[in-house]
């Protein structure tokens, strides 16, 4: 079946009380048992929950995967993927990601003895190099928040699956719709479905997809004894997110696309990170492993000064300067304030994120409007 039909069909099985085509919002805490351990296979709404289900159905099948978790927020799948470790553990992470997943593993799990090195996973050969003994879980993000760098998620597998080593995949800016990992090799895909699965700013939600039974009865161990489980309505707005992604997804590229090829050329603008640039660094793996290349880039200015980046932050009129990404509407973001402030600015310079970095996450609005106000924007 393809991507579309999977979509719209994917975990919709009409309710089996009433024949609703629609899964309901199963408002519940508890089920009623007929006799003492005598019930429906739901017990207590921590553990199983009928809309829950539903939704972890669909995000398993858009995924090309076999089982689906989903989580209160995206951090809270993040967190779930690293209670599989114990201390003296080594997990290799990419040095570009999510400022929020950094914040996580540096100032939470690192004082329970979890060990994290950061290395750059644009060339996989730096991680044949780092894994060492102690190293059970590799973590990447594809395409990377916010300067856009590519990984080649099978290149990555292929030395993961030599190791023995666990591979877990941000696919959060990609979505199932451009890009599936679990296909080329991963164990673990992460989304923020708060972004693209959900698409409509109005839910935080994460989700986990995996093949494995055993590391699915883990994970789902985790989810149930730490409880950072969403709620049916959270549930019933992704589960209803989900039918329009590759609609939404189309659009999204289509734009990104026209607003790349404009500010390329615009004569204020210095460098625009896109990963569907011929000449950007990994773009054959982008080629590979993406189906398109989305509606998520960053760009600098010729004034690369926190203070030009502000005078344009502040000047967009469709674009909301706001944190998150992935909804209808497109949102302007200046990392190195919002999304990444939690980053020491030594190490976000480092990294090539500069002070007047600006991230955009363009909508499904109409190009011509998107790219009227950035030109009013940039003056
Ligand atoms: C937003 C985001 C997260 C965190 O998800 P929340 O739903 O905000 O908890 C993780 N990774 C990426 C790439 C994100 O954009």
């Amino acid at each position: 079946m393809k991507l579309a039909t999977k979509i719209i069909h994917a975990g919709a099985e009409p309710d089996p009380s009433t024949g609703a085509i629609m899964t309901p919002i199963y408002q519940t805490s508890t089920y009623v048992q007929t006799a003492p351990g005598q019930h429906k296979g739901y017990e207590y709404a921590r553990s199983q929950n009928p809309t829950r289900k539903a939704l972890e159905d669909a995000l398993a099948i858009i995924e090309n995967g076999k089982f689906g978790l989903a989580f209160s927020s995206g951090v809270a799948a993040t967190d779930a993927v690293i209670k599989l470790l114990a201390p003296g553990d080594e997990v290799i992470a990419a040095n570009d990601m999510y400022g929020g997943t950094y914040r996580l593993f540096s100032k939470v799990f690192e004082k329970f003895g979890i060990k994290f090195t950061y290395i750059d996973t644009t060339d996989v050969a730096n991680v044949a190099n780092a894994i060492s003994p102690a190293t059970k879980l590799v973590w990447i993000e594809t395409p990377t928040n916010p300067l856009m760098n590519i990984t080649d998620i099978e290149g990555v597998a292929a030395i993961t699956k030599k190791a023995g080593v666990l591979l877990c995949v941000d696919n959060t800016f990609a979505s199932p719709y451009l890009q599936n990992p679990l296909d080329l090799g991963a164990d673990i895909v992460m989304h923020s479905a708060t972004k693209y699965l959900g698409g409509h700013s109005d839910v935080i939600q994460g989700c986990l997809m995996l093949n494995d039974q055993a590391l699915r009865d883990q994970l789902y161990f985790i989810q149930k004894s730490c409880g950072a489980v969403p709620g049916p309505m959270d549930c019933f707005l992704v589960l209803r997110g989900i039918k329009t992604l590759h609609l939404r997804m189309q659009r999204h590229c289509e734009n990104g696309a026209s607003i790349a090829q404009y500010l390329r050329t615009h004569p204020k603008v210095e460098r625009v990170y896109w990963c569907g640039f011929p000449d950007h660094h990994n773009y054959d793996i982008a080629r590979k492993q993406m189906r398109d290349f989305g509606g998520m880039m960053s760009f600098t200015l010729k004034d690369d000064s926190a203070e030009a980046a502000t005078k344009v932050l502040s000047s967009t009129k469709i674009f909301s300067l706001a944190e998150s990404l992935g909804g209808v509407e497109s949102l302007i973001n200046h990392p190195a304030s919002m999304t990444h402030a939690s980053i020491p600015r030594e190490e976000r310079i480092k990294n090539g994120l500069s002070d007047g970095l600006i991230r955009l996450s363009v909508g499904v609005e109409d190009a011509e409007d998107l790219k009227d106000d950035l030109a009013q924007a940039i003056g």
